[in-house]
């Protein structure tokens, strides 16, 4: 199993990241792709994935709520960092738009993803997208794009079937669910079939959104067994059956060429 979003090199894990790690791979996540949040991770998280080679793989980009009156300087770290280690780094994310906190920077935050969109696109790297209360502004930034040169996923996706067409009709995309998809009040978690399970990753978003049973605590990679079981539950499958079809989504989608990571 793997998990396609966690923030595991946060300070959260400074403590105990060995017995995370080994505590994932006990319940059988073998592998995580860590989303970068500003420029203030990319240490921090690239001597994280430094320790534990075989476990991580990374992505690159400035998370929307880092986005204020000074983004062109996250910007340029970004570049920086993206033209020089390019082969590092497995997607763009994470990236998009969040309204949720603070509207005052929302054409700065459109401004940035569209940019690293545009680099995502010129690097042929998929996308992992942050949308929070910003749907409809996310789509039309897409919607600039070409759908063909597209893919990647809608990270923490909650939303509506009706949601997934309109995703779907922006190129190649794939749903992330976390630990939402365990809460009592979840209702896209029943609508969810009407997904196709061939779109659909795993995550958790670590150390935030734990599943049930340990809301209200840090959330951790081996948790995502939680979103698979219930998953696995809504979709009327094996737990066996759904990992081996979300692992297949991953490869796809994220180790296209990157075969020595399986
Ligand atoms: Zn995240």
């Amino acid at each position: 199993m793997i998990d396609t979003h966690t923030h595991i090199y946060d300070e959260a894990f400074a403590d105990d990241a060995d017995l995370i790690v080994s505590r994932a791979l006990e319940a059988g996540v073998t592998h995580v792709i860590l989303p970068n949040v500003d420029a203030s991770t990319v240490d921090k998280m690239r001597a994280f994935a430094h320790k534990y080679p075989t476990f991580c793989s990374m992505m690159m980009g400035i998370h929307p709520t880092e986005i204020g009156e000074n983004y062109q300087t996250e910007l340029a770290v970004f570049d920086a960092e993206i033209q020089k280690r390019a082969d590092d780094y497995v997607a763009i994310g994470e990236i998009g738009l969040d309204l949720y906190w603070d509207k005052t920077y929302l054409e700065q935050q459109k401004r940035a993803f569209e940019y690293q969109v545009d680099v995502a696109i010129q690097l042929d790297k998929p996308i992992c997208i942050h949308s929070r209360e910003a749907f409809h502004e996310i789509v039309d930034s897409l919607k600039k794009f070409s759908s063909a040169k597209l893919r990647g996923v809608f990270h923490c996706f909650t939303g509506t079937p009706e949601m997934a067409v309109q995703i779907a009709r922006l190129g190649d995309f794939y749903y992330g669910i976390g630990g939402p998809a365990t809460y009592k009040n979840a209702r896209f978690i029943d609508q969810m079939p009407q997904i196709p399970l061939s779109r659909i990753l795993l995550e958790t978003d670590a150390p935030y959104l734990p599943p049930v049973p340990h809301r209200g605590k840090r959330n951790e990679p081996s948790y995502v067994v939680y979103v698979a079981q219930k998953l696995a539950q809504v979709y009327n499958i094996s737990l066996s059956e759904l990992e081996k079809q979300v692992n297949q989504n991953v490869k796809t989608l994220f180790f296209a060429h990157h075969s020595n990571i399986f």
